[in-house]
């Protein structure tokens, strides 16, 4: 039977694409895209000419059904999203489950992934962190879906959208206060890359010095909750009271 390849395409700057990528797109039959004008454009400009299945979010469930037709008929499918790694924020997850049960084999190629990205230049902790996928639309579904998330996570990690960013940052101010430090990855890889790092007041002012730096695609990182100094946590301190209350 045929495979099914999960490849990672660039995030915006098209040197990102890895040579294990460029080998699969050329050697599959079928490659399934989110929009295939987009990835015509990429694989035009790898010289590529498999013939291309449109895969999204509405179709997904219907499509898998031939795509795992065509891979245990022996030929071979890989999957591709807009930008960065399929599944991650993009669509993909049905389909690759629908492969699992089917027995259909399934080759991740790694490669870009905003969320990664951002974080290994962000200075925020990376031995644990929390991918949020995108913010909701509205201020109180935004903020509801902030304060949901658990302390003891690590850095929040959320992609939003340059028109809400604003109202984003107030949104982060509300649920974790004015002094959260905070870290704006935007255009990564592209001509004009930049990080902001600063407290949403600082990140907003930035913003507003220039429209067009509310423009592009973006990553927002809240670092973890500071740890007060050299102090234990209050539930430590209650936990160290029950077991005194304890001992003889
Ligand atoms: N699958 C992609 C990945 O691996 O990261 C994510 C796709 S999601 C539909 C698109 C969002 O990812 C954007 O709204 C933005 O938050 C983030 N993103 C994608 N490319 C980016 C870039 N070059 N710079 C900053 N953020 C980016």
């Amino acid at each position: 039977t045929g495979s099914l390849y999960v490849v990672a395409t660039p995030i915006g700057n098209l040197d990102d694409i890895s040579q294990r990528a460029i080998s699969t797109l050329q050697q599959v039959q079928w490659i399934a895209a989110e929009d295939t004008r987009h990835t015509g454009r990429l694989l035009q400009h790898l010289s590529i000419t498999a013939r291309t299945i449109a895969l999204h979010d509405h179709n997904e469930k219907h499509r898998a059904a031939s795509i795992i037709d065509k891979c245990l008929a022996g030929e071979s499918v890989a999957l591709v999203s807009d930008a960065g790694t399929p599944l991650i924020s993009d669509p993909g997850y049905s389909l690759v489950r629908q492969c699992r049960a089917a027995g259909v084999r399934v080759i991740p190629i790694p490669g870009p992934c905003a969320l990664i990205t951002a974080l290994c230049a962000a200075g925020l902790p990376t031995d644990k962190f929390h991918f949020i996928g995108f913010l909701l639309p509205k201020s109180l579904q935004r903020q509801a879906q902030l304060a949901a998330v658990p302390n003891g996570v690590g850095t929040i990690i959320c992609y939003d959208t340059a028109r809400r960013i604003k109202a984003t940052l107030q949104d982060v101010t509300e649920v974790f206060g004015p002094e959260r430090e905070l870290v704006l990855a935007k255009e990564l890889t592209k001509t004009f890359e930049h990080i902001e790092y600063g407290t949403a007041a600082q990140i907003t002012a930035w913003l507003e010095h220039d429209p067009q730096r509310c423009q592009g695609e973006m990553v927002l990182m809240i670092a973890p909750t500071p740890k007060p100094d050299g102090d234990v946590s209050e539930t430590v301190q209650k936990t160290l009271q029950l077991l005194l209350a304890e001992l003889p």
